[in-house]
């Protein structure tokens, strides 16, 4: 099996997908329809989420398993420590190597829904970094992060996120993968920060395309991703209007990644949202399908 963190040796920009498993109360091959698109856009590995928005956390496994021993490109299962215990994990662990997965996406997760004041500390694992520690202590198997361009939203300031970032790099992170952001200046000034204090490791940056209004308005609440006043006024104009918004989003993030291409980046890791209609149609803008 390939590393991933290899793959940010060999070339340059790695070009990857994030999907999620479907909800428990859908059939999980639609999935494989969307899969199926996906692939032929040949990007270097595929991501699955783990848990996000109620989805079952065992189709993770059996999904990447496909995208792996299946359709034979490189995957990355996210995995979340928040209500896990270290025999759990090391269980979650045994069944991917089970599988030949060997690249996690190591998170903390958030809490619980409706908890917001969760504690976090009487976890087995309280943050991202303790799962890291814990994986690598054990394992060979590559581990990547995620990092925050603007900041964690429960993090009050800039520069002690990154601190925190630095200290997770430090337990054995081998690549990093950005929270979405609309502004590449953000993604530029975060990457001269945090080599300026010692992270070494390769940084993809996630972009999502932005295709409807309604999404906006969710990706804000969640993530607190700055708006610039371009992608703000794309919305005034368009936002009524679905397929003219989507239009104008597509272009957005495709104007994101070519300025990123551009710029010699070393990863792009795009947010499909499980749609690949769409993202065929960044990278046929960029030149990259
Ligand atoms: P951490 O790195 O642990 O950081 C969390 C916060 O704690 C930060 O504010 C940090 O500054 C602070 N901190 C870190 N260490 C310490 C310390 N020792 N003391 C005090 N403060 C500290 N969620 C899912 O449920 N499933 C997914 O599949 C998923 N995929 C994701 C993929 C990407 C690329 C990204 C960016 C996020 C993803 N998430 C996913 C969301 C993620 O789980 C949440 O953002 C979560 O709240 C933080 O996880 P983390 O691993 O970044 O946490």
């Amino acid at each position: 099996t390939v590393q991933i963190s290899k793959l940010y040796q060999q070339k340059k920009p790695v070009i990857s997908f994030e999907i999620f498993p479907p909800k428990s109360t859908s059939p999980l091959e639609t999935v494989f329809t969307t899969l199926d698109q996906l692939v032929r856009l040949k990007p270097d590995f595929i991501s699955v989420t783990y848990g996000a928005g109620g989805s079952s956390r065992d189709r993770t496994k059996e999904i990447a398993s496909r995208i792996k021993n299946q359709y034979h490109i490189e995957t990355l299962a996210h995995l979340t420590c928040v209500g896990h215990s270290s025999a759990e994990i090391d269980q979650i662990i045994k069944d991917l190597l089970a599988e030949n997965i060997e690249n996690v996406l190591a998170l903390r997760g958030d809490p619980p829904a409706n908890q917001p004041d969760f504690d976090f500390s009487k976890c087995e694992f309280s943050y991202a970094a303790d799962l890291i520690r814990h994986i690598k202590a054990k394992t060979n198997i590559c581990v990547a992060a995620a990092a925050y361009p603007e900041g964690h939203a429960s993090c009050k300031r800039l520069s002690e996120d990154l601190n925190w970032l630095k200290y997770k790099v430090d337990q054995g992170v081998d690549f990093l993968i950005t929270q979405l952001y609309f502004d590449n200046r953000i993604f530029y000034n975060f990457i001269e920060n945090a080599r300026r204090i010692g992270i070494q490791c390769p940084v993809a940056a996630g972009i999502m395309p932005v295709l409807n209004a309604k999404q906006i308005k969710r990706i804000i609440s969640l993530c607190g991703a700055s708006m610039p006043a371009k992608l703000l006024m794309l919305v005034d104009k368009f936002g009524d209007n679905n397929e003219d918004m989507e239009k104008a989003g597509l272009e957005y993030a495709s104007e994101q990644v070519r300025d990123l291409l551009e710029s010699g980046v070393e990863g792009i890791h795009l947010y499909t949202m499980n749609k690949p209609q769409q993202i065929t149609q960044i990278l046929k803008n960029v030149g990259l399908a």
